[in-house]
């Protein structure tokens, strides 16, 4: 059973939710990182976060799957006793402009996206609730706020994050558990690598750079540990963008 805060995070192995996952361990926490890739791959970032001094464990699911997040979130009560943080990261894009997008292209990034953050917090919220106390994250994005085109599918889904949000934020912000959303802009990761016109999306950031992981920890690190009375928010870390 570990005396430090458990946190959480899905898609943790590389990319934001490894960024958030280095961040919280150097704060002191504990990680259970989760993917839906071979133990084996996700080894080196488990390596990483206990050279930091955390301890560090890696549960393998789909978080798009009710079942398997159900299992592995009772096994992780099972192995650790609590978990304090939650951050819903993992994610997925399938870009298209609308008119062309497929039924499926739509199911799979609003499940993914959105029906995970439903599936993870329900399965974790009810022993944050038996601990009274706990923070919940989601990572949303910038285009949930404002919109992009060729982005119906993600953009609906990273909207209905803020809904979630700060819906969760009410129903239990009397149980002392927190709800809060990151609204990232462009971020140097594997999602935004391969991004056509640069130039175009470097004139509309004020800061002229691309977000790294880092930016987004920090902010992440503020809500997970730093604030007591911040809830319902969601956060735009995006060097000024507003698309
Ligand atoms: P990334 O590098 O592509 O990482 C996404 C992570 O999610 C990967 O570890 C991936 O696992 C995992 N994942 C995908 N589907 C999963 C599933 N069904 N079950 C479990 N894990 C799954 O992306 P990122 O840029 O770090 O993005 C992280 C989050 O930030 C996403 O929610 C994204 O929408 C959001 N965001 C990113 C940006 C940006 O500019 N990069 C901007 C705004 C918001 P595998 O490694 O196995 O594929």
């Amino acid at each position: 059973m570990s005396e430090k805060k458990i946190a959480l995070i899905t898609g943790g192995s590389r990319g934001i939710g490894f960024s958030c996952a280095k961040e919280l361990a150097k704060a002191g926490c504990d990680i259970i990182i989760n993917d839906i890739c071979e133990q084996e791959k996700a080894q080196p970032a488990l390596d990483e976060l206990k050279s930091l001094g955390a301890q560090a464990w890696f549960y393998r699911f789909d978080v798009s799957n009710p079942e398997q997040v159900n299992e592995a979130v009772t096994q992780m009560i099972a192995d650790h006793g609590h978990i304090d943080v939650l951050l819903n990261n993992a994610g997925i894009t399938k870009d298209g402009l609308f008119i062309r997008m497929t039924p499926e292209q739509w199911e799979q990034v609003i499940k993914i996206n959105l029906g995970s953050a439903y599936y993870v917090t329900h399965a974790v919220i009810k022993y944050m609730m038996k601990a009274r106390q706990g923070s919940v994250i989601n990572m949303s994005s910038i285009v949930g706020v404002h919109g992009n085109a060729g982005q119906a599918n993600y953009s609906a889904s990273k909207a209905g994050l803020i809904g979630l949000t700060k819906t969760l934020a009410k129903e239990f912000g009397s149980r002392n558990i927190r709800v809060n959303a990151v609204c990232p802009g462009f971020i140097q990761t594997a999602m935004t690598a391969n991004l056509g016109n640069i130039d175009e999306y470097m004139k509309a950031i004020p800061m002229r750079r691309f977000g790294t992981p880092e930016d987004i920890a920090k902010v992440v690190k503020f809500l997970a540990l730093d604030t007591d009375y911040v809830t319902g928010q969601a956060i735009e870390v995006a060097g000024g963008l507003m698309l």
